[in-house]
């Protein structure tokens, strides 16, 4: 098969994006890549197709469990063989895996950084031919990033080790000098063809509403947005019809998209928006595609999609001029019920054996439940988004409803002081979690064992949850009033900038959420009623869920520990 059956075949699509081509190509020809694409730009077909086409297994390289389970399940479901490795499986499943791996079954298989220099899995790659080492999420090798893994250091020994080079791929969406530097330097890569494409979105408002009446809320912001265009999204075509129909009755420009419209009608609706003869385009999900009109001001989801990953390409339709846009986000609990019965009755997987159905529906379940929890949360809604791709950013981007109403301005002097202080009087030897351990007062064997549990500082912010903490380190990191090591360890140490805090009396105030456990939007709408599926009460148990996966969120961004066997 060639690139292009490949991509219909499996993967549904007919054209490739920007940049995918040419990745693809070169890998094919032996060559060495490295892409630096935005997120949602598809990075991932870039290492799947060739993997698909060469001899040999592709290892992919990811750092979190999450992304590696969502990617195996989705190339599960449209028939290809992959696997994880990684610290949630039993050691029963992994040795089964590994075992289906020698066998050859997995043209495709994702292993966690920490894996690669275990025994059993070493003696599996020099056992194998191994075409390619794909490495996603590459900046997590570079210091300068705000998610530096030194597990990821690992891979270019990994590399080493193999008696024949694979090639060598890596993918990343930060695309600051440095960290590409370094990601070129460190994996070794051999005169790669480099690849940059699109942007990020910096210039996308981000929002999210409740009204009480959508079609009010979506008029206002029509009436109030003369001159510009937008793609109002909703999720069925009844809907569609719908608005579309009282907007032009409100007597505005407008026309609509899905596809149970005739070839024709959509082709004629489609460029009256485009050639801006309509201001107002109503679509189902099947409008977007390949379409390029760059002043696109506004796209209004007039319900809640069904995944962040469909959410962020709909709105990355929107101001692609990198002028300023607004994406807004109308929130309804029927969404979420509707939703579900998508997923509960998805036709497209009917020819799928029952168990690989019901890994696909879990997952389109916790998709789901993801992007109801963005409609939620309290923090950035832009850092939120990222950090689901796998990204990590600054905690507050000052350009999304949250960051406006939900954040103020902290003094963390006394925060900032204790965490420098504590780094000084360890004489600058741990890592950031004994320093935050130590402050906060934590009982562990490695706090015992450093005797940090004598230190001046310990337990001196024992009030402090350690999230907050984490986020004071992290902005006294990216402020440079502390530093870590360029080495596996990431050891904190102190910078020139430290004793302006700890003695000089320079004050550290930064941006924080709020302290409230949800946003008053979603509060002063009361709580939806229960649906009467299961497994979608809107109720208590949601809240709860949303607290579990903000605590699940943190634990997957914290390092992935590798279990004895
Ligand atoms: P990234 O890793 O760059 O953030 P992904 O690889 O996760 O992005 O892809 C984002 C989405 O884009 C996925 O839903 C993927 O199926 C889709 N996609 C990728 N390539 C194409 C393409 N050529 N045409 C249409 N959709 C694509
Ligand atoms: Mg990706
Ligand atoms: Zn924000």
């Amino acid at each position: 098969m060639d690139k292009y059956q490949v991509l219909k075949q499996y993967f549904g699509y007919d054209t490739f994006r920007e940049g995918q081509e040419t990745l693809i190509d070169s890998i094919i020809m032996g060559k060495d890549v490295f892409g630096i694409m935005p997120t949602g730009s598809g990075k991932s077909l870039c290492f799947q197709i060739p993997a698909l086409m060469m001899d040999g297994i592709t290892l992919v390289i990811s750092p979190l469990i999450s992304l590696m389970k969502d990617q195996v399940a989705t190339l599960n479901q449209v028939g290809i063989h992959a696997a994880f490795l990684n610290s949630s499986l039993t050691a029963g499943q992994y040795y089964k895996a590994l075992e289906y791996a020698r066998e050859g079954k997995y043209p495709i298989i994702y292993v966690a950084p920490e894996r690669l220099e275990t025994d059993v899995f070493l003696d599996f790659a020099l056992h194998s031919k191994i075409a390619m080492v794909a490495v996603d999420e590459a900046h997590c090798v570079s210091q300068w990033g705000q998610d530096f893994r030194p597990s990821y250091l690992k891979i270019v020994e990994f590399i080493k080790k193999l008696p024949e080079r694979p090639i060598v791929s890596a993918f990343t969406a930060t695309a600051t000098k440095e960290v590409r530097e370094d990601i070129i330097d460190i994996l070794m890569l051999r005169e790669p063809t480099v690849v940059t494409t699109g942007y990020d979105r910096p210039n996308l408002y981000l929002g999210v509403q409740a009204p009480k009446d959508r079609y009010a809320a979506l008029k206002n912001f029509v009436e109030t947005h003369p001159d510009q265009c937008g793609i109002v999204y909703c999720l069925t075509r009844k809907l569609v019809e719908e608005v579309s129909d009282r907007l032009k009755e409100d007597g505005f420009s407008v026309t609509r998209y899905h596809a149970g419209l005739s070839d024709a009608e959509r082709r004629k609706n489609q460029d009256d928006f485009i050639y801006d003869r309509c201001q107002v385009m109503v679509a189902t999900n099947a409008f977007g595609m390949g379409i390029d009109k760059s002043n696109v001001r506004f796209v209004i989801h007039y319900n809640m999609p069904k995944s962040i990953e469909a959410f962020y390409q709909e709105i990355g339709r929107c101001a692609r001029d990198q002028e300023p846009g607004e994406c807004i986000l109308f929130y309804n609990g029927q969404d979420v019920i509707t939703n579900q019965f998508f997923i509960d009755n998805n036709t497209d997987n009917q020819e799928l054996d029952p168990v690989t159905r019901q890994i696909v529906a879990e997952r389109d379940r916790e998709r789901l439940r993801k992007m109801t929890f963005y409609c939620f949360t309290n923090e950035c809604l832009r850092d939120y988004i990222l950090r689901y791709f796998g990204e990590y950013g600054s905690n507050y981007c000052g350009n999304c409803v949250n960051c406006i109403s939900q954040f103020e301005t902290v003094d963390v002097t006394e925060i900032a002081k204790a965490l420098i202080g504590c780094v000084f009087s360890c004489h600058q030897r741990y890592g950031v979690n004994v320093i935050i351990d130590t402050v906060h007062g934590a009982n562990t064997a490695k706090i015992r064992q450093y005797r940090m549990d004598s230190n001046p500082y310990y337990a001196v912010l024992a009030k402090v949850p350690t999230f907050k903490l984490r986020q004071v380190m992290n902005y006294l990191m990216l402020q440079e009033f502390l530093t870590v090591t360029n080495d596996e360890y990431a050891i904190v140490k102190l910078t020139a900038n430290s004793e302006k805090v700890l003695d000089e009396g320079e004050s550290v105030v930064m941006k924080m959420a709020k302290e409230q456990d949800h946003p008053a939007k979603v509060k002063s709408e009361k709580k939806p009623k229960k649906g009467k599926m299961a497994g979608v009460e809107l109720s208590e148990a949601d809240e709860a869920l949303f607290d579990k996966l903000r605590m699940l969120r943190s634990e997957i961004a914290r390092e992935e520990k590798v279990p004895p066997y």
